[in-house]
This record gives C-alpha cells, sequence and structure tokens, in this order.
C-alpha cells in the first residue's frame, strides 16, 4: 500500500468511528460550523490546532503558516481573519507559536534562503531587532531562541490589533479576545504567553477612525 493511500482508509475508519458516537455528526456540520475559535498556527506537522486542544470538527477556524505570522499585506491571512472575525464571529483568535520552531530558527542565522523564504523570515528578523536588548542577554542559544518564540507571538497578536478588521469588531462588538499561545514540543502543553481584550489600546498610530 501506497503511503498516501493509508490516509484514504484511515479517513474511512475515522468516518465510521464518528458516525457510530453521534449518527447526525456529519449532518449537523454540513449544515453550519460556528466555531468560537480562530486559530493562527505554526504549519508544524507537530502542531495540530485541533488534537492538542482536544477539540473536534467544527469547534476552531484554522489558519497556519510559517511561524505563525500575521503579516500587513498577506491576502491570505487577511481573508481568513476577515471571514472569522466578521462573518462568523468567533470571539477569541489565538496565535498560537511551539518552542523549537523552525521559521525562528532559520530567521536567527544570516543563511540565505533565497527570494521567498528570505521574505517571510524578514518579518521574524524585524521582531528580533525590536527586541534585540532583551535577547542579547541570553547566554544559552536554546533560551535566546524560546524567549523569541515568545515575543513572536506577542508582536503577531499586536499586528492583529493594529487591523482594522479587529480595529472595528471591537468598536462594535468588544470581541473579539487575541491570545498569545505557545505550544512545547517537548511535553505537549500550551503556556498563555501574551493577551489583549477586546478594546486594549494600542500605540495610536495605528488606530483608526470611522470604523
Ligand atoms: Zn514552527
Amino acid at each position: 500500500m501506497q503511503s498516501y493511500e493509508k490516509l484514504l482508509l484511515e479517513n474511512k475508519a475515522w468516518a465510521a468511528e464518528m458516525k457510530s458516537d453521534d449518527p447526525d455528526f456529519f449532518k449537523k456540520l454540513s449544515e453550519l460550523q460556528t466555531p468560537e475559535f480562530l486559530w493562527i498556527g505554526c504549519s508544524d506537522s507537530r502542531v495540530p490546532a485541533n488534537q492538542i486542544t482536544g477539540t473536534t470538527p467544527g469547534e476552531i477556524f484554522v489558519h497556519r503558516n510559517v511561524a505563525n505570522l500575521v503579516v500587513n499585506t498577506d491576502v491570505n491571512l487577511l481573508a481568513v481573519l476577515d471571514y472569522a472575525v466578521t462573518i462568523l464571529k468567533v470571539r477569541h483568535v489565538i496565535v498560537c507559536g511551539h518552542y523549537g520552531c523552525g521559521g525562528i530558527k532559520a530567521a536567527e542565522t544570516k543563511k540565505d534562503f533565497k527570494p521567498v523564504l528570505n521574505m517571510w523570515l524578514r518579518n521574524i528578523k524585524d521582531v528580533i531587532r525590536h527586541h534585540k536588548k532583551e535577547l542579547e542577554g541570553f547566554t544559552d542559544p536554546e533560551e535566546r531562541s524560546d524567549r523569541l518564540v515568545e515575543l513572536n507571538v506577542q508582536e503577531q497578536v499586536y499586528n492583529l490589533a493594529k487591523t482594522t478588521i479587529i480595529q472595528r469588531a471591537w468598536k462594535r462588538e468588544q470581541r473579539p479576545h487575541l491570545h498569545g499561545w505557545v505550544y512545547g514540543l517537548k511535553d505537549g502543553l500550551i503556556k498563555p504567553v501574551f493577551e489583549m481584550k477586546a478594546g486594549t489600546p494600542i500605540d495610536s498610530i495605528y488606530e483608526y477612525d470611522n470604523l
């Protein structure tokens, strides 16, 4: 059997199991999705949003990219954010990074990863520059990298708050709350590291009128 054929076989078994637990499971999900959460996570195969949070299909709207970045010119991310916040009306947006992130580690080096990856990793290099002073205080490279993972999550949460999508929802409906979490590959545990409740003041240069 080819490796991908095993996936299709496992899918049949999973669907049957879900159906035996709740015969209406797929019928209900096919008619409506009302997730309470938007998850912006890393594409890393070891950090699956549903599994590590014990949630099932229908509970979390998901966007993933390398190193869980919120880039203000990323149409893909902004479309997901707008749909989740404005249409689905999620109550919480979670940016979840993870210790040992390859994207974060790559951005710490001077290696040329060629145009497309360089463009993406540049966003993390900017986080490093913003927090240079704190990061230079670490002597252990792994501890420094772990802290950068946390600071990156913090900056991406802040990037969410800079968007009109979030500011409009905050002004009109006092939601969603923004959360920055970091997942530990070594223990499977999620650590909350940063939070912005709906309406949290941000630097005024990022605020918009007439929302
Ligand atoms: Zn990663």
